[in-house]
């Protein structure tokens, strides 16, 4: 089902588009009226069919705070997803030992839906709600084999977007190159 309003613009109509997995990608273009000026993207992320009771989990861990609380924990900017995960791990480990018993981890036997996918498909449904902020990018660091990634932001304090070591960058772009690593890191 794509096609949705912009959370901010009502009249701003985004048709998405669709990733691999089944997601949307929405955005909205227009430049004013979004949290942090610039164009706001947003996920729409399909419930899984094969997992029963996903919103029970998600409301049980409270991940509608936590989740949040978990971007916030890294500082202002932008954080790609492998940093939110930590994060969240750290801050809630029980919580992530749950999503792990029940789904695995990519990083313990390969499956196609993980406690990755879980975690990531709740960030995108925040997105839609506009809980947390989102934009599609590139991995760095150690996940700079992830060439499609997401990075995520708190909405109150979305600035101008960090790479994984706190560092001003450009935002990234879908195939875009590292070549920022150099950059002296600019205070706010
Ligand atoms: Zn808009």
């Amino acid at each position: 089902m794509p096609g949705l309003v912009c959370h901010f613009h009502a009249d701003e109509w985004s048709p998405g588009v669709r990733q691999q997995d089944g997601t949307y990608a929405h955005s909205c273009d227009r430049t004013e009226g979004h949290p942090g000026g610039g164009t706001w993207h947003w996920l729409k992320v399909p419930q899984p069919k094969e997992v029963a009771g996903l919103t029970g989990l998600a409301e049980e861990l409270n991940l509608e705070v936590e989740l949040p609380a978990a971007v916030a924990a890294l500082g202002e900017g932008w954080w790609e997803y492998g940093l939110v995960e930590r994060s969240y791990a750290e801050c809630r480990p029980e919580g992530w030992a749950r999503m792990v018993r029940q789904w695995g981890h990519t990083a313990i036997t390969p499956k196609q839906y993980t406690a990755s996918s879980y975690l990531a498909g709740t960030l995108g449904r925040l997105s839609r709600l506009a809980v947390v902020a989102y934009h599609p990018g590139v991995g760095t660091g150690r996940w700079l084999y992830n060439t499609d990634i997401s990075w995520w932001s708190t909405v109150a304090r979305r600035l101008e977007p960090k790479d994984s070591l706190g560092r001003r960058h450009r935002r990234p772009t879908r195939g875009g190159t590292h070549g920022r690593r150099g950059l002296p890191r600019v205070r706010a």
